[in-house]
């Protein structure tokens, strides 16, 4: 097993704990490294550190927080091989994905850099002058799950920073690693206290959470958790953003260009072995078009290698822990007890490892847990409909509302469907992937609050209004009783 020199960072400094767990690597199923373990002592001394830093950096211009901010990304794409080495393993992505995690993350941080928040003239007229200004909120707890860590960290501590926020993040225990090494990384860049990172359990997150030094928590994971996070920061009245679990719905109409589209269709669902919030997760497809598109989907799993992130030529890696794993075998076995058609995978490879198989399954309706609960890992029902206003109906029909698309070769009819659909972002033939200069966040129980763009800034600001109102002339003084008497 390779040693673990991986360290919390806290006031500026790499630290180790007492306590450790292993890390596993899901391409092997076997411990690779160890990972401290912060004990509830360290999370407040690096709280403590995040108020001590927050009274200078507060004070910074947004132009010498944005230059910061620059030469930290410089570090790390110095470093984006060591970082993605490290991605793959603890994650289980294939390579050329993590690389792409990390491109994206760092073309997220630049272009975020690139938003002003300037202060809104809410009024100058004859009674007065009022001004709105996003005023930093002081530490922000930022907690990340396991299946993108770098793409959730990086613009987590970007827009605490830029905004003039410090932050205290806490990686997911199954993928701490490439975190903390960021976090390392950040000593050289920001004064001491201003990035703190630590890793842990969901004790850890549950302190952050109830922490009376933390103003606020960003956090992204499941909805289960989101919800135990809003109640928790209740008793200090921290603000939240929760990013939570979706059940993407995507409806495809009777005129698509079957073979065109499948590769797209196939990704959008399989990406990441399916384990990314916004894949689709329900597929929609018109009667008409619903057995070619399925063979055209299974053809394409067919080829698809399956493996270890290192290995030639893989494009799809393993589900990234044990408990997932059981979970998405569990759903396919629930489904195998339907009437429904397991067209292609439904079972785990034989190798060592977390690999389940690109599973497809056709003839299959809401009331089954595959449809109605997100399954997060590579399996998709392919759900048959007839009627469009019927699908818009079933795709709506769902606690979740994180993202949801069209697709059709009349960009104006799937336009008029799509902005009918109960979710965050609404894509037209295309499904999958955030941008800076647009706000994303779930509607219903898919989340509260919105990340990136200048509104997703504004949720880690607090808004003040500075009023210079003109004020119609005081009355005459009415003398007090008794004044005349002295
Ligand atoms: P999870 O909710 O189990 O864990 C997420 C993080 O919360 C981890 O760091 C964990 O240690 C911490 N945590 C656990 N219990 C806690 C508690 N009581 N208080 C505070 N923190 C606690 O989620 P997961 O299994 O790691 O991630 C998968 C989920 O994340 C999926 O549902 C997926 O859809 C969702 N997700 C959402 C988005 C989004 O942007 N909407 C992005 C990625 C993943």
């Amino acid at each position: 097993m390779q040693q673990s020199g991986y360290t919390h960072t806290i006031d500026g400094r790499g630290e180790s704990s007492d306590a450790s767990f292993d890390v596993i690597n899901p391409g092997t199923g076997a411990p690779f490294a160890v990972c401290p373990d912060a004990s509830q002592d360290q999370l407040d001394r690096a709280v403590e550190a995040a108020r001590r830093a927050f009274t200078a950096w507060r004070e910074t211009t947004p132009a010498h927080r944005r230059e910061r901010l620059r030469s930290f990304a410089q570090a790390l794409k110095a470093r984006s091989k060591e970082i993605a080495t490290l991605l793959t393993r603890e994650q289980g992505k294939p390579f050329a994905r993590a690389q792409d995690e990390l491109n994206r993350a760092f073309a997220n941080l630049e272009g975020l850099l690139a938003i002003e928040l300037k202060p809104e003239l809410l009024r100058d007229n004859e009674r007065g002058h009022v001004e709105l200004q996003y005023h930093p909120l002081g530490v922000v707890g930022a907690i990340t799950p396991w299946n993108v860590p770098v793409l959730l960290a990086l613009p987590k501590i970007t827009q605490s920073l830029y905004t003039g926020n410090t932050i205290v993040l806490k990686p997911s225990p199954y993928t701490p690693l490439t975190t903390l090494l960021i976090g390392e990384i950040a000593r050289e860049h920001f004064p001491p206290g201003v990035v703190n990172v630590v890793a842990g359990g969901n004790d850890l997150g549950a302190w952050m959470t109830g922490h009376p030094g933390i103003d606020k928590i960003s956090f992204t994971g499941s909805v289960a958790t989101g919800k135990r996070v809003m109640a928790s920061a209740a008793s200090t009245l921290k603000r939240v953003t929760l990013e939570l679990g979706g059940n993407d719905a995507a409806i495809v109409l009777d005129d698509i260009d079957v073979k065109a589209l499948a590769p797209r269709l196939f990704w959008a669902c399989f990406g990441n072995s399916g384990q990314i919030c916004m894949a689709i997760k329900r597929l929609y497809v018109h009667e008409k078009v619903y057995d070619a598109l399925c063979d055209a989907l299974v053809e394409i799993a067919n080829k698809v290698k399956v493996g270890e992130g290192f290995e030639e030529g893989v494009l799809m890696g393993p589900v990234q822990n044990r408990m997932q794993y059981e979970r998405v075998l569990e759903l396919i076995d629930d489904t195998r007890r339907q009437n429904a058609r397991i067209l292609c995978g439904g079972e785990a490879l034989a190798r060592p490892g977390y690999f389940i198989a690109p599973t497809i399954v056709a003839d299959i309706a809401e009331g089954t847990r595959l449809v109605d609960e997100e399954p997060f890992g590579p399996v998709l029902p392919v759900i048959r409909f007839s009627d469009v206003d019927d699908a818009v109906r079933r795709a709506n029909d769902s606690r979740f509302g994180l993202s949801g698309s069209v697709w059709s070769a009349d960009p104006a009819r799937a336009r008029e469907i799509a902005q009918r659909l109960e979710v965050g972002t609404a894509w037209i033939n295309h499904h999958v992937g955030v941008e800076y200069d647009v706000p994303f966040g779930g509607t219903k129980e898919s989340g509260i609050g919105r990340e990136y763009g200048a509104q997703g800034l504004k949720h880690y600001t607090e808004i003040r209004a500075v009023s210079v109102p003109v004020l119609p002339p005081m009355p005459p003084m009415v003398q007090p009783a008794g004044a005349a008497k002295r």
